[in-house]
């Protein structure tokens, strides 16, 4: 860190610690050349990820909501609640990978489905019809004759 009055390079860490809130941290510095004294301040570089929604709407994304929509999704189903917080972190993860600030949420609401239909297809249903907001009865039970086809490999897919 330079020295803002005579911008040399040699300067020591007098004294270090966390602000009030904690979310920073204040440290004191001396200049090894000219003596004087500064302060920096360092904090975690947050990148806000904003979620809009069908109506255009932008909102923060909020993983409590994310989660709270699956486990509604998961009940009575035998899903454990370290499963839902993987799905969670996949999404979040997945999406900051991508390193968009702005993410429809429909691309969220597709990443946490193929999630979940590996897991359980009646919590991927009921995820679905929440998220898909199916219009009709017509494209639930489309839905539903896909999942029959593709579950007939696959054990799970006596659930249906
Ligand atoms: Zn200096």
């Amino acid at each position: 860190m330079k020295c803002p009055f005579c911008s040399s390079t040699d300067t020591k860490v007098t004294d270090s610690r966390d602000t009030d809130d904690g979310t920073s941290v204040r440290r004191r510095r001396q200049c090894l050349y000219c003596d004087r004294r500064f302060t920096t301040y360092e904090t975690v570089e947050k990148a806000p990820l904003r979620v809009i929604k069908k109506n255009g709407a932008h909102e923060m994304f909020d993983r409590n909501k994310l989660r709270n929509g699956l486990i509604r999704a998961c009940e009575k189903r035998s899903i454990s609640s370290n499963q839902i917080e993987d799905i969670v972190n996949y999404v979040e993860r997945a999406i900051r990978n991508e390193l968009k600030q702005e993410v429809p949420t429909e691309v969220i609401g597709n990443l946490a489905m193929q999630e979940l239909r590996k897991l359980d297809q009646v919590a991927y249903v009921r995820f679905a019809s929440v998220y898909r907001e199916f219009k009709d009865l017509d494209s639930f039970m489309n839905e539903l004759e896909n999942l029959k086809k593709s579950g007939k490999n696959n054990k799970t897919g006596e659930l249906l």
